[in-house]
């Protein structure tokens, strides 16, 4: 069933107030719509929203075939009988987090190059993903190694309940320190020419990461629910 006309128009609303804040701070806006209705997919598609994105490697095959002109990023875990998904319908990859598993999405990419950030678990918790800080410039050169891939960023996520300010902090300190060069010896610096990602920052969130320098936002909650 179609939404109703007034939850659509509350909808686009919600979205050009944020993309008009995000906008005028250069960020760009993925709209996570793991827990969104086709509708509404639709009605942002049709609105203008180019960047979606989805956790689940299936949703995002899914959803990349039923909205085949919007970009489709993957932000989740992956395993490697996964891989094909993401190979196949991202137009990015964010949670690049082991050498292995992006050994076997490059495997199915079938000559096209495929964006990715590194996912860092900054703080450290158990319960979150992503290659220690320690590990990231070990992990930077092993996936720029690998044809197909291209690192253009990092990604994180912050702990609920921590300071998000930190963390966020952390990563664009991490991201500058790769691009400079200065984060081991022999220098490993990136080329990834103009700007390195910071994709980081949530519906919670989103402010703090925008002051800490995000480039890319992840909006869910936020977006597609009514206003808490
Ligand atoms: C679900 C999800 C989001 C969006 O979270 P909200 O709090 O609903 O905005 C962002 N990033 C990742 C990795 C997610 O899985």
């Amino acid at each position: 069933m179609p939404p109703a006309v007034d939850e659509t128009a509350a909808l686009l609303a919600r979205w050009g107030s944020l993309k008009r804040e995000l906008d005028a701070k250069g960020v760009r806006l993925l709209a996570v719509s793991k827990y969104a209705p086709d509708s509404a997919v639709a009605a942002l598609v049709a609105a203008g929203q180019q960047d979606f994105a989805e956790s689940r490697p299936q949703n995002l095959r899914d959803r990349a075939r039923a909205f085949p002109s919007a970009h489709w990023h993957m932000i989740g875990p992956l395993q490697k009988n996964k891989a094909k998904y993401v190979a196949r319908h991202a137009v990015m990859w964010h949670s690049v987090e082991d050498v292995e598993t992006a050994a076997a999405v490059a495997r199915h990419l079938e000559g096209r190059v495929l964006p990715v950030l590194l996912q860092v678990n900054v703080i450290g918790l158990e319960q979150q993903h992503g290659v220690s800080p320690q590990a990231l410039p070990e992990l930077y050169d092993e996936v720029s190694a690998i044809p197909g891939l291209k690192v253009v960023g990092l990604m994180c996520m912050a702990p609920r309940d921590e300071d998000a300010h930190a963390c966020f902090a952390a990563l664009r300190h991490l991201r500058d320190a790769l691009v400079n060069g200065s984060l081991r010896s022999p220098p490993n610096r990136t080329d990834a020419g103009g700007r390195f990602e910071l994709c980081m920052g949530m519906s919670e969130d989103y402010r703090i990461a925008v002051e800490e320098g995000a480039t890319m936002v992840r909006l869910g909650t936020l977006l597609f629910d009514a206003p808490r």
